[in-house]
């Protein structure tokens, strides 16, 4: 079908205006976060597929008529609703469709008695808790990108929080969803406490990435919201391996504080101006109210950290991390050119292993990032979300360009690092933000002997394979 007959058939479902043509405003639509591409904006250069228009979406039947005209004519699309994406995820092949759902917003229901709250897969989510907290309600996800993530987008990446070691990732806390499929059939996943009718059909949505369906609806759980009643305490402990210990003791003990962060030194001398020693690392622990259990859990991880020898720094460094922890969401750009002008790339990349494996990973990382690449000004990272069975890094890396080799090549130098020495060891290339583009070579290893499933899927779903090509699939 011919681009101009797209854009007319898409104009007759939802309207000119909102029909986005302009080249720049489109280039818009599919700008994520990536720091390469970052880095390639803040020289004006965006080289990245264009897409042919944005449709924006304002209701799930919108949606459903207009994924049965794309479907039809077999148009790729991209789905998209709060643009944070870190992986390329909302990159678009040349051509193809951004389906926007940003303007399907609003909380629909506030359930006080079954706890749950249902919103559009535009919703906002800082503008869904601070209406829940007001309430005195708390969805309990809390990720650094809460100033710029929507409902939709949480699910479809599998998103986690801060506070996800007593609440979990979006896949604990998601109930129920409405989604439109390839072909604009509309389905409904009910929200129920839990059952066992066959396999959890929300888990071809939780991850997807856009590439099953376009999710237009969401239920998640909401929690009682009690932040006078937190403990909180900072410690500074001997090594990284030293603190990966001490969680793993404290999760294996049953105590879930709702933040477990350990942060390696390079990451104390980047992130948080020395407050710990040199060359130790800084623990940062915050048990959620009821104040009987947050003391208790508070009692516990003391006694377990002193352990493994930590020492207390007080509550200081938490209550400074609470205050500053999302503010790069809101200079993302702002940072970027800084980092252009000093002629550096920043950016993260996170994966996760089981506790025997995580510290190797995380010395092989930064040790073969240090002795491969000469224009590395820093590796670090952290663990951030813990489990009784492993943990997660998250590798954060500045490196300076060079006129040797791309700004690309030299971060996908990294990247590729960290995804061999994890695999190697049995761990997974991605802990949260998804696969997006720029892991897709690995999935193959990722997944191994289970890899053709996705394939199946894609195939059930998406026969005519119109949503979000070159994610997931190789
Ligand atoms: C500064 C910063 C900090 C971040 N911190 C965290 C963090 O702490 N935890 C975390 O998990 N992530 C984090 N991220 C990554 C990002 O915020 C998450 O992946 C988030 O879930 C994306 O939501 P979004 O609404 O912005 O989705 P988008 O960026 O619009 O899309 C993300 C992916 O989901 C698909 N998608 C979007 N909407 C739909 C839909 N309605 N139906 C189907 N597919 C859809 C897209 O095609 C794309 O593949 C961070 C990002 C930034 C920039």
């Amino acid at each position: 079908m011919e681009n101009t007959e797209i854009i007319k058939g898409l104009q007759a479902i939802v309207g000119a205006e909102r029909v986005v043509t302009n080249e720049a405003a489109v280039a818009e639509e599919t700008k994520d976060a990536i720091g390469f591409r970052r880095y390639e904006r803040a020289d004006g250069v965006f080289d990245v597929p264009q897409a042919l228009c944005a449709v924006k979406v304002k209701s799930t039947e919108e949606a459903s008529q207009v994924l049965a005209f794309l479907n039809a004519n077999k148009v790729k699309t991209t789905p998209r609703t709060g643009g944070s994406s870190v992986t390329q995820g909302i990159e678009p092949v040349e051509g193809a469709v951004m389906l926007d759902g940003s303007e399907i917003t609003g909380i629909y229901k506030i359930d006080e008695v079954n706890m749950q709250v249902t919103t559009g897969c535009g919703m906002p989510l800082q503008a869904l808790e601070d209406q829940l907290n007001a309430m005195g309600y708390t969805t309990g996800h809390s990720p650094q990108s809460l100033p710029l993530a929507q409902m939709g987008g949480l699910v479809a990446t599998r998103s986690i929080g801060q506070w996800s070691t007593l609440y979990g990732g979006i896949e604990n806390l998601l109930v129920g969803l409405e989604a439109v499929m390839a072909d604009g059939q509309i389905i409904r996943i009910k929200n129920v406490p839990r059952r066992s009718t066959g396999p959890d059909l929300r888990n071809l949505f939780l991850g997807c990435e856009g590439t099953l369906g376009f999710i237009t609806e969401v239920t998640v759980k909401i929690f009682k919201y009690k932040p006078d009643e937190r403990w909180m305490c900072a410690y500074q402990i001997g090594s990284m391996q030293d603190g990966l210990d001490a969680i793993r003791e404290i999760m294996v003990e049953g105590y879930r504080p709702a933040v477990v962060r350990l942060h390696d030194p390079a990451e104390v001398m980047t992130l948080f101006g020395g407050v710990a020693e040199d060359g130790k690392a800084l623990m940062l622990f915050l048990a959620d109210g009821p104040k009987a259990i947050a003391d208790a859990t508070g009692a516990g991880v003391d006694a377990i950290v002193k352990k493994h020898g930590a020492e207390s720094l007080g509550t200081k460094p938490v209550e400074s991390w609470i205050e500053t922890r999302n503010n790069i969401s809101n200079e993302l750009e702002e940072t970027s050119e800084q980092m252009h002008d000093m002629g550096t790339c920043v950016d993260t990349c996170e994966i996760s292993a089981s506790w025997s494996e995580i510290g190797e990973i995380y010395k092989a990382v930064c040790a073969r990032a240090e002795a491969e690449m000469e224009n590395l000004i820093v590796i670090g990272g952290h663990s951030s979300h813990s489990y009784i069975n492993g943990t997660n890094i998250y590798f954060q890396f500045l490196f300076q360009v060079t006129e040797e080799h791309t700004v690309k090549e030299d971060y996908m130098h990294v990247i590729r690092i960290i995804m061999e020495e994890t695999l190697a060891r049995g761990g997974s290339i991605a802990h949260h933000h998804g696969s997006g583009k720029y892991r897709t070579a690995w999935m193959p290893q990722e997944h191994g002997s289970s890899y053709p499933l996705m394939y199946k899927l894609k195939e059930a779903l998406d026969p005519n394979g119109i949503l979000n090509e070159g994610i997931l699939l190789v």
